[in-house]
């Protein structure tokens, strides 16, 4: 049905017809979750055996013989070094493996500037002003560390090829006050976008007006294909950045939190030998050394970059089908009607979905009422703040399928209502 070219009396009949629904569906008290990019049950128990990989009789030690159960080694064990270097394509001398978050690594990367500055330069805390570009939709955990730390936000498009590279470049080479931007390079959080090569290279050879500018390179989904056998290619920020002379440029983040396990993953951190070198000197303040037996872990039960990327075919396995049911329904129900449009990712963990202009947050209040959580509208935003209020991110892997394919057909019940109210009535 082509909601956009209804007359005020077709559009009264259907809105009755799906409120009828919805009136329906109100006295079943559901409870179904569609907010967070969490792994379901189903991929954590595929890493069970991780568990068996230490006991009681094993030594714990490195390969040179390091007693891993001590105090000692800041940056992360070799072995776990040489695993995401192959993984990802990074030089070892370049790696620091962290505790079990990214996200912490990145709070503390700009933490850190703020408080010490970057290679030399003056303390953030003590500028005037400090700015970020903030590529949107995005991660709503990116701009919350702005928000915390007092950081202006500047929203940037996103195009299908990453940010809009036009305004970037621009407003980096312009304002010495602009110190970062957050990118997720590879399946964007939320509109599962890969960065084409051209953005990669025109990142790579950016000329900041702010010598402490930093591409905070958040590749949470690295290998987070779902065709595994057929990789989407992300060129590499590093060897890109090297042909400019501007490596001291990248902060690259990334954590087996979406191969392992969220809670108790290893989270890693690459930047230039400069870069390392000042990061070591304020994190030997912080801690003497992050959990090196969980590193050991994940060295023997993946044992290299391949057995990593074997694994990642079994989440992907179980991710796909969840994709599936909720770009089946939204096409079912939505495709035909000219209210929304999605993205169709290769990878990740999210769908984008944009609805009419006007109608994000009143979707996300009736998609609530009917016990359906969503990511808050807004939320993709800086601030909080969609202008268009249209965006909807969709989180399908942690419910149960039967739960997602509930909460899909609510979700696409509540845009239909929500759209007709605000296009007829
Ligand atoms: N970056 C992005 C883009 C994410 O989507 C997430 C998780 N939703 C994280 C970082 C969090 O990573 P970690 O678990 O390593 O802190």
């Amino acid at each position: 049905m082509k909601y956009l070219s209804f007359t005020k009396d077709e559009a009264v009949k259907e809105l009755a017809a799906l409120e009828k629904k919805y009136n329906e569906l109100k006295s079943k008290g559901l409870s179904l979750d569609m907010s967070r990019g969490k792994p379901g049950k189903a991929q954590l128990d595929i890493t069970m055996g991780m568990m068996d990989t230490l006991s009681s009789d094993d030594a714990c030690c490195a390969e040179n013989g390091f007693d891993l159960r001590n105090y000692g080694i800041l940056d992360g064990i070799t072995e776990a070094k040489k695993l995401f270097a192959d993984l990802l394509g990074l030089k070892m001398e370049r790696i620091i493996v962290a505790g079990n978050s990214s996200l912490n690594l990145m709070y503390d990367t700009v933490a850190r500037a703020m408080l010490y500055g970057v290679t030399g330069s003056t303390p953030w805390s003590k500028l005037d002003k400090v700015k970020f570009l903030c590529p949107a939709p995005g991660y709503d955990r990116h701009f919350a560390i702005c928000e915390s730390l007092g950081i202006e936000m500047i929203t940037v498009p996103m195009t299908q090829n990453g940010p809009d590279m036009d305004i970037v470049e621009k407003l980096v080479s312009e304002d010495e006050g602009i110190k970062g931007i957050w990118c997720v390079p590879k399946y964007s959080n939320p509109g599962g976008i890969v960065y084409s090569d051209e953005t990669v290279k025109r990142f790579a050879s950016l000329k900041p007006a702010a010598e402490d500018f930093r591409i905070f390179w958040d590749n949470a989904y690295a290998v987070h294909d779902f065709d595994v056998e057929n990789p989407v290619e992300l060129l590499n920020i590093f060897d890109e950045a090297e042909k400019y002379n501007n490596v001291n440029m990248i902060y690259y983040f990334a954590s087996t939190s979406k191969i392992s396990f969220p809670g108790s993953g290893v989270a890693i951190m690459a930047a230039s030998e400069e870069n390392i070198a000042q990061i070591k000197s304020v994190m030997t303040v912080q801690t003497i050394g992050f959990d090196k037996l969980n590193m050991l872990r994940h060295v023997k039960y993946f044992k290299n970059a391949n057995g990593m990327l074997e694994h990642m075919k079994k989440h992907a396995e179980i991710i796909k089908p969840k994709f599936d049911i909720v770009l089946d329904t939204l096409g079912r129900e939505l495709g035909d009607t000219g209210i929304a449009s999605w993205n169709e990712p290769r990878g990740g963990y999210f769908i984008s979905l944009d609805v009419t202009k006007g109608c994000a947050k009143r979707v996300h209040k009736l998609v609530s009422e009917l016990g359906v959580t969503l990511t808050p509208a807004g939320a993709t935003f800086p601030y909080g703040n969609d202008p268009d209020d249209s965006n909807i991110r969709i989180a399908p892997t942690f419910p149960p399928n039967d739960e997602l394919k509930a909460a899909s057909e609510i979700l696409c019940l509540c845009v239909k209502i929500a759209s007709l109210e605000k296009l007829y009535m």
